[in-house]
């Protein structure tokens, strides 16, 4: 008789399970994709969730089974939901590989392969952004901590004092839109600039005004603030719209301001040859975060960090230029640490390696082109209906709209937002269509992410019905 650790780690155990969920995972996508099943959702309260776990506990040889009841299905062309991208086999794979060798990745040798392959996956970005080869970059954990961690190195670089070491002395401000992803107000109150240190600039079709980016910085400075970059959403997360990276761009060389470009979201269009012409621009960032969970067909987190000047990577986390350094302390761009927050860090480039690897880098063209154009397809087909409103022309793969009542029967607009809401709920919660809402201005929206290429004409009919009757049921009730 094996004791439980060697039980637990037996070569043979894993073969068999192994196997089996792979065979189990496999049945899953090619059932999502033929799309005979039920629900791309089944909804359970949270404390029932929480109660279940008792049965998980009893039935351990059912564990992924039972597991997979309670998970949204992101290769179910119905999901059109939350902006993340089903993954690619070849990826998920990559994932079970990376969680098996557990390299931490922090110091070279804890991740030769990874370390390389990250290599690998930050040159191949900047070449795409159109950066030349002193850009260089890092993998992280998610757009939000690439966000951070850009704005830290923003600050090393254009703050006048020495924040790393005497802590902050003067009132440091970035400009962004107010529509910018909520991660950029929570980073900069992290790095202990107030409320203050984000000044909002107005949207038009939640785009920035670059009109008024000159009038906001001399009322700043006339404020006593000391502005020091500005950040263009491409794009930002409500909607989907693009600032203007190159007005940005021009004013930010203008004054002597950091120019980061949020492109957790959008960014992934500089893969695609139709739609490279929405990050225009982007070359002339000091910055660029994009992640590869939202439009690139990889696993989550997987986060791509990009510095135009590549030493600009190492100041992140400390005041000193490394062009000071000498040769005792060199870059080391192998030990990855000096420029994440990451001590220990998962193997994520592998996962992109992987898919560029096994199908070339064109699948992510062919991927976020496919996306955007169901997208514009989806927008063309709510305007010809008269029961639905669209927010705004979609620039990416998000789609916001909202159910207004036939031409007969018009909801009053201070019903609207009730209204959606409630049909969003009632959607979610049968779990056949899976969408979510928004909230432009005061009003609440529904919103959509065309994240599976395999998503058609068909699904989106799917749901435009499910929601006329879900309506038709609500509005009776209360009327
Ligand atoms: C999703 C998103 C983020 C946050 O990225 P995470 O990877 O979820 O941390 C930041 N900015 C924008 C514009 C986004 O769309």
């Amino acid at each position: 008789m094996k004791n439980s650790l060697e039980h637990a780690y037996d070569p043979e155990n894993f073969r068999a399970e192994g196997h089996k969920l792979v065979d189990f995972l496999a049945d899953k996508l090619k059932q999502a994709m033929s799309g005979e099943h039920d629900f791309v959702l089944e909804w359970t309260e949270p404390d029932e969730a929480y109660a279940q776990l008792d049965t998980f506990l009893d039935n351990p040889n059912e564990l992924f089974e039972r597991t997979w009841q309670q998970c949204i299905r992101l290769h179910d062309p119905r999901f059109m939901g939350h902006q993340i991208s089903p993954p690619l086999p070849i990826a998920a794979l990559a994932g079970l590989f990376s969680d098996f060798v557990n390299n931490g990745m922090g110091i070279y040798e804890m991740g030769v392969a990874g370390t390389a392959m990250e290599r690998f996956v930050v040159k191949t970005v900047a070449r795409q952004i159109g950066f030349d080869e002193h850009a260089d970059g890092v993998m992280t954990s998610g757009g939000s901590l690439g966000n951070l961690t850009a704005l830290l190195a923003a600050r090393s670089r254009k703050a006048k004092t020495d924040v790393w070491n005497v802590g902050t002395q003067e009132p440091l401000s970035v400009m962004v839109s107010d529509q910018a992803h909520y991660c950029i107000d929570r980073a900069v109150r992290m790095m202990g600039w107030g409320s203050e240190g984000v000044i909002m600039v107005p949207t038009e079709d939640f785009r920035m005004r670059t009109d008024l980016l000159e009038a906001k910085l001399k009322t700043a400075r006339a404020n006593g603030r000391d502005v020091i970059a500005v950040i263009g959403s491409a794009c930002c997360t409500s909607t989907g719209t693009f600032d203007d990276l190159v007005e940005i761009g021009k004013f930010c060389e203008r004054h002597d301001l950091w120019f980061h470009v949020d492109g957790a979201h959008g960014g992934a269009s500089m893969f695609s040859k139709k739609y490279r012409h929405l990050v225009d621009g982007i070359e002339t960032a000091d910055s660029v975060v994009m992640d590869f969970h939202k439009l690139l067909m990889t696993p989550a987190v997987t986060t791509a960090l990009l510095f135009r000047d590549g030493n600009a990577a190492y100041q992140s986390f400390s005041q000193q230029a490394h062009y000071l350094w000498n040769e005792a302390e060199t870059p080391e761009w192998f030990n990855l640490a000096k420029r994440t927050f990451e001590c220990t860090k998962t193997m994520m480039s592998l996962k992109v390696f992987s898919i560029i690897a096994k199908h070339g880098l064109d699948i992510f063209d062919e991927n976020v082109t496919r996306l955007h154009d169901l997208a514009a397809e989806f927008a063309e087909l709510i305007q010809t209906q008269p029961d639905l409103e669209l927010a705004t022309e979609p620039q990416t793969n998000i789609v916001c709209f909202r159910y207004v009542g036939d031409e007969s029967n018009r909801i009053p607009l201070a019903n609207l937002s009730e209204v959606n809401r409630r049909i969003r709920y009632v959607m979610m919660t049968a779990g056949r269509n899976y969408l979510v809402q928004t909230t432009l201005g005061d009003e609440l929206w529904l919103r959509t992410t065309i994240a599976n290429p395999f998503t058609s004409r068909k699904h989106f009919d799917d749901l435009f019905k499910e929601l006329r009757s879900v309506a038709t049921t609500i509005l009776a009730d209360v009327s």
